[in-house]
């Protein structure tokens, strides 16, 4: 199969690899219906993150299930499935407490924008949904796999509660659905931290009910002034960088 692989600062490959097999009784491989590029692909390409191996590209996935190891119980041939970028088995403490990411059994998913994918600890890591969805379902499913859940993260570890303000740093996929996530747990000001005009037009479609476009001093002396002094309630860092 021809999948992406990424040598080094700007360059990657489309290149022939061997399809994924079934390596552990935990496994599934799945056929790849969507899959898309990652902010945080861009800190290896860019040059920042070494990239120490050629590494196999995409860890956002979505697609029908192929084929199940003999210990995998819930997740069947055929199911549309969406998937995590960190495998994990679900039923460890970690999980229970809802960092599976921290999953005591984690293993990272790549290689995702390939036709094929290994999708290891497949019970815990797939979520199917009830029934083949259309096409046009596709990016937004996609975007459950990691943005979502990422955004939707920041949200809880930040502990959004109804009536909090919030303020959103970062207006990537991340930023936009953490504000969207931040709305649904009920905030009731929700202040983006934005540059780009589409993007602060989608951030107050999702519910931020202020734009900030100051950076750094003057953008947290803009957000005191928002708050009558107070500051926000809460913060999602959304961007991944230390940078206010
Ligand atoms: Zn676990």
């Amino acid at each position: 199969m021809q999948a992406t692989v990424l040598y080094g600062p700007r360059d990657i490959r489309f290149e022939d690899r061997d399809a994924p097999t079934i390596m552990k009784p935990t496994d599934a491989v799945i056929r790849i219906a969507a899959t898309c590029v990652c902010g945080s692909d861009l800190w290896p390409y860019r040059g920042i993150n070494a990239v120490t191996a050629p590494t196999p590209m995409g860890h956002e996935y979505c697609g029908i299930v192929e084929e199940v190891g003999s210990a995998v119980k819930s997740i069947k041939p055929g199911q549309f499935v969406i998937g995590s970028f960190f495998a994990s088995d679900n039923t460890c403490p970690h999980c229970h407490h809802g960092y599976q990411t921290s999953c005591q059994h984690k293993e990272f998913v790549g290689g995702a924008q390939a036709p094929l994918l290994r999708v290891p600890l497949a019970d815990g890591t797939l979520v199917p949904t009830p029934d083949v969805p259309p096409d046009d379902m596709l990016p937004s499913l996609l975007a459950t796999s990691d943005v979502l859940g990422t955004g939707w993260f920041a949200a809880d570890a930040a502990k959004v509660k109804p009536g909090m303000t919030v303020a959103v740093v970062g207006d990537g996929a991340v930023g936009l659905l953490g504000i969207l996530s931040a709305k649904q747990m009920g905030a009731d000001r929700i202040i983006a931290i934005s540059r780009h005009e589409k993007r602060q037009k989608l951030a107050l479609e999702f519910g931020a009910s202020d734009v900030v476009t100051e950076r750094g001093d003057e953008g947290v002396a803009r957000i005191k002034d928002l708050t009558n002094g107070v500051g926000a309630d809460a913060v999602l860092e959304c961007v991944g960088t230390q940078d206010r």
